[in-house]
């Protein structure tokens, strides 16, 4: 956190006017010298000079890359704005200059900015869409460096943004916190369905190859499906693990969320909305939703789970209760010692793979066919075969874990083939 020093302009002065402000918006300045020196203590002396007075020109804060100094108290205007004595720049608007001295680094500048920028709309209660360039007002080219850097005005109010998030907020990119067995332990103990259980290392299967951190996700299929119960719209056989709709939904029934072939696409699908959300690439073709959230103004900069509120549902609480509800919960249990793998039928070589680089995920026991909550669909859910549309996705992974986890699935499939093909009498036909 920058140190504010308060180094106000003498009253009387020509550019003390002392109206009075009611801040309305935040206008943001570059000093437009970059001479060497020419930091914030050098324009507090230059404003407390004649030759500012003169013109007469002031604004409430310099900041330069280690040290804000306010300059005016912030119930009085300044003189920045460019935009006439009873201008809305002038009269309703904090100024703020940011220096770019060549000796200066310009990056803290700007981080200590936008510090200062989030701080002031957080005290007058201001939003993000009261920031403003000066520009704005009067038209002139300010704040200079970053209406001539390419992005450089959106990249500074992403970062006023980030600014105003609570602190300890949770991102959603990263490293897994917690593993399978952790989140299978936690889902057990909230009675989810047992399709819900199973469906868990695929989470951390797609986890591995997009960065998404898989207990965020997992965590908000449990708020969004009651744990694997649902019981609203969204039906079980539409393996549609987060509430997603289709492309051109027309409401809140059950058509008009999005159907996955399988689970296992499900959560692929899952992955992919919440990839255009944080700006990561998606796995294979993506669903038609995915194109919906690419087109909103937010798509790509959501960096935490308190971001979700508004915009992946209505409710603004709705990030916020992900992490309440149901994150907190799974990152507190301790997870279970790793059970041996049951026995496989018929005898075969040990089938957990050794030295496994962390704690191997716990797998669960291979579902028996026709057991109610079993995935439904025995087609594996990764075909070691490129496939149109998102096919071929082992050709791009590495990691003994992702291959741990397709061999079971493998053998779940192969197994509930053989039991089909031994219940229709067939058997010996393969
Ligand atoms: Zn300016």
């Amino acid at each position: 956190m920058p140190t504010i020093i308060v180094d106000l302009i003498p009253q009387g002065r020509r550019n003390r006017p002392g109206y009075r402000l009611i801040p309305r918006y935040i206008t943001i300045h570059d000093t437009a010298n970059p001479n060497i020196g020419a930091d914030a203590r050098a324009h507090a002396r230059y404003l407390k000079g004649d030759s500012a007075a003169a013109i007469p020109a002031s604004w409430h804060f310099t900041v330069d890359d280690s040290l804000i100094i306010q300059h005016l108290p912030l119930d009085e205007n300044g003189w920045h704005a460019g935009d006439g004595t009873g201008g809305a720049g002038n009269r309703t608007s904090i100024g703020i200059e940011i220096c770019e001295n060549k000796d200066g680094i310009r990056v803290e500048a700007e981080r200590n900015a936008a510090w200062l920028t989030a701080k002031l709309l957080r005290d007058f209660s201001l939003d993000l869409a009261q920031v403003k360039q000066h520009h704005h007002w009067s038209g002139k080219n300010c704040p200079r460096v970053l209406r001539e850097r390419p992005g450089g005005w959106s990249s500074f109010l992403e970062a006023v943004r980030l600014q105003l998030l609570p602190s300890g907020s949770t991102p959603i990119v990263g490293q897994a916190k917690a593993t399978v067995a952790q989140a299978q332990e936690w889902a057990r103990r909230r009675q989810a369905q047992a399709r819900f259980v199973e469906i868990a290392p695929v989470y951390w299967y797609f986890a591995a190859l997009t960065g998404l951190r898989p207990e965020v996700l997992y965590a908000q299929s449990a708020k969004e499906t009651a744990f694997g119960h649902y019981g609203g719209a969204v039906q079980p056989a539409q393996n549609n693990w987060a509430g997603i709709k289709v492309e051109e939904a027309a409401g809140d029934s059950t058509a008009d969320f999005e159907t996955f072939g399988t689970p296992e696409e499900g959560v692929r699908g899952h992955f992919n909305h919440l990839c255009a959300y944080v700006g990561l690439k998606p796995v294979g073709e993506p669903h038609g939703r995915y194109r919906v959230v690419l087109g909103q103004p937010w798509a790509g900069k959501v960096r935490y789970v308190e971001e979700l509120g508004g915009r992946w549902a209505v409710s603004a609480d709705y990030g916020i209760s992900i992490v309440r509800d149901y994150l907190n919960g799974l990152l507190a249990v301790s997870p279970p010692p790793v059970p041996e793998l049951p026995p496989q039928e018929p005898p075969s070589p040990p089938q957990k793979p050794p030295a496994l680089p962390d704690e191997p995920p716990e797998i669960p026991g291979p579902p028996e066919p026709g057991l109610p909550g079993e995935i439904p669909d025995p087609e594996p859910g990764f075909p070691e075969k490129p496939q149109p549309g998102g096919g071929g996705l082992l050709s791009c992974l590495s990691g003994r874990l992702l291959r741990c986890i397709y061999e079971f699935l493998k053998r779940i499939t192969a197994r509930v083939e053989r039991a089909m093909v031994k219940a229709r009498g067939e058997a010996g036909s393969d």
